[in-house]
């Protein structure tokens, strides 16, 4: 006789950022093969300048996510002494060729580019990353075609939770502008009461304790433990951080202490497998938006092409 198999009991705290980003994932595939046959095929390209190594891994999930969702994604990659000006040349002539549908810029960039330049260079109908001064400015009318996709992804995450997020109270760790302002403008549009705190604010935890849902995206392993957080609160965790451990080897991990806070939390998002895989497959999603609206345009002023014959 053959023992019954009990599949272990599912963690009803953890907010699985894997399946949220599979299920988002499904549905910009659909998205993405209608627009090939109509001759518009998403097509991403990744530029990294410098340090290959270090981005490898993350470039690799994003090809390997972008192939699953039916979206052709190209890798280039230049040598950290490219000057500026060679990289807004680049930019310049994937602006103007119609088959390039999205670009990403990987980060961090050396110290003698500026990261804003490059990026107001991209075409805002191109700008997947929803990173461009005309991007970041919409979320603040609400008008998320292409929102930024971390904190687009961070959001999400909160509302899987099913809490009504009007009148929440809500506590963002991190003011970047890449991140955290994005996340209180989000937030604010769905009618939380968001405080935003940052490497000044003088008491954290005065703050964080008060609130119903904490998002942390800061950068420092441990900033935020279990006894910071309310009892019952969500934390989304957006930092992620490499650690080395005692004997050596290395780990990446948030900017919570998870352990402790797990115990607390209603909800919690782990690193890996939360805010990450969310991040990319609301990236792929603005992707295929931004072939959808780069096609309406063209329609637009071009009229209708015959299918397949696409210029
Ligand atoms: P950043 O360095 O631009 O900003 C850090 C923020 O943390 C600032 O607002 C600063 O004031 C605040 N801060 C610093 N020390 C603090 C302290 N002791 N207490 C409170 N606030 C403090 O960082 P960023 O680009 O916003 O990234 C933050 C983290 O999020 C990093 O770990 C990064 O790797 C991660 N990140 C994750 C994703 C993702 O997809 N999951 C995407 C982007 C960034």
């Amino acid at each position: 006789m053959t023992a019954a198999i009990h599949p272990l009991p599912r963690d009803h705290k953890i907010l699985d950022g894997k399946a949220v980003g599979a299920e988002l994932r499904a549905a910009s595939k659909a998205e993405a093969e209608r627009l090939a046959a109509a001759g518009w095929a998403p097509r991403l390209v990744s530029i990294l300048v410098g340090d290959v190594a270090a981005a490898e891994l993350y470039v690799r999930n994003q090809r390997r996510a972008a192939e699953t969702t039916a979206i052709a994604f190209d890798q280039r990659n230049y040598p950290a002494e490219t000057t500026q000006a060679e990289l807004l040349a680049a930019i310049a002539a994937l602006n103007a060729d119609p088959r390039v549908t999205g670009i990403i810029l990987q980060r961090p960039l050396p110290p003698h580019i500026s990261v804003r330049a490059l990026q107001s260079a991209i075409h805002p109908l191109k700008d997947v990353e929803g990173l461009h001064p005309a991007s970041i400015g919409n979320i603040v009318y609400n008008d998320l075609q292409m929102g930024p996709c971390t904190s687009v992804a961070a959001v999400e995450l909160l509302k899987r939770t099913g809490l009504g997020l009007q009148g929440l109270e809500v506590v963002v760790i991190g003011h970047s502008e890449i991140v955290g302002k994005p996340i209180a403008f989000l937030l604010m549009s769905e009618g939380a009461t968001v405080t935003v705190c940052h490497h000044m604010t003088r008491n954290l935890r005065v703050h964080s304790r008060q609130a119903d849902a904490v998002f942390v995206a800061v950068g420092k392993p441990g900033l935020v433990t279990g006894d910071m957080i309310k009892p019952g609160a969500a934390l989304i965790d957006i930092g992620i951080n490499q650690v080395t451990l005692d004997d050596g080897t290395t780990r990446v991990v948030g900017d919570a202490d998870y352990a402790s806070c797990h115990e607390v939390a209603g909800w919690i998002t782990p690193v890996p497998g939360g805010v990450g895989p969310v991040t990319v497959a609301i990236l792929l999603g603005n992707t295929v938006t931004a072939a959808r609206l780069q096609k309406a345009h063209y329609e637009s002023a071009f009229g209708d092409p015959l299918p397949g014959r696409r210029p």
